[in-house]
């Protein structure tokens, strides 16, 4: 019980934030990274919305809300996925560039930010794609029990 409180609840990527996620990062070093929402010793740190460290994401809100902002998504797995994991980034490393530059000017900082820049068209491509692919399965679905006029529009959309 402790253990759960102090981790915070397991929340999985949705399906296509995952798949754009993948495309970006590679399937196999998406699955190392666990999120964990409302982190209760975030609580008191309003100014910060997640921590991270290897292999982990922690949010002080919820999954849902820290999914649907695509920008910081790439934000907080840039610092797992390119700074902790390759172990260029640790905590003593992280409060040196602190106390030396500052939060903003920090190198992880920069860099992180810098990534998130340049992927977000792309990520935000990869998304709406993942969005109609899955529109298009559901249009399918009703196809399949139902395959009347009013369907036969939202055929054409597909493939
Ligand atoms: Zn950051």
């Amino acid at each position: 019980m402790v253990k759960y409180l102090a981790a915070g609840a397991i929340h999985r990527p949705p399906a296509g934030v995952a798949t754009a996620l993948a495309g970006i990062f590679g399937a196999d070093a998406l699955a190392a990274v666990q999120v964990r929402e409302r982190v209760w010793w975030l609580k008191p740190m309003p100014w910060i919305r997640a921590i991270t460290g290897p292999g982990r994401i922690w949010l002080r809100g919820s999954g849902d809300d820290f999914f649907a902002d695509p920008e910081l998504v790439l934000h907080e797995y840039c610092h797992v996925l390119e700074q902790w994991d390759p172990r260029r980034l640790s905590v003593l490393r992280y409060l040196g560039e602190s106390l030396r530059r500052g939060y903003w000017q920090n190198r992880f900082e920069v860099e992180a930010r810098r990534f998130a820049a340049r992927e977000l068209p792309g990520f935000e491509r990869r998304l709406a794609e993942a969005r109609r692919l899955a529109e298009d399965r559901l249009a399918l679905v009703e196809l399949a029990r139902d395959p009347g006029e009013q369907h036969t529009e939202r055929q054409t959309h597909t493939g």
